[in-house]
């Protein structure tokens, strides 16, 4: 399903997650080349423990994290999002 962090979107998991999308400060460059300026948050599908965030510049790359069972509009899940996505290793090209 997943092949270093990179995976298809299904579109109904992108529409979905438009209700979550937030704006951040200072994200790191996505793996397409853009640098996005908001993060869609979403539930995984294994429950409340895990979520992904995924740039709005392509909705192509994502990255799991940790939601620690916080409500996943809340600013601390944002939190979560913002340093998973700014945590994932990247190609150097990208930094
Ligand atoms: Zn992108």
């Amino acid at each position: 399903m997943s092949l270093d962090n990179k995976k298809i979107i299904p579109n109904d998991w992108y529409l979905e997650a438009e209700k979550w999308r937030k704006k951040m400060s200072e994200l790191k460059r996505c793996p397409c080349g853009e640098i996005p300026d908001q993060l869609s948050v979403a539930f995984n599908g294994q429950g409340a423990k895990w979520a992904t965030a995924s740039g709005d510049c392509c909705g192509f790359w994502e990255v799991e994290f940790r939601t620690e069972y916080e409500s996943i509009e809340s600013d601390k899940c944002n939190q979560f999002a913002q340093q998973a996505w700014n945590d994932a290793k990247r190609h150097e090209s990208l930094l």
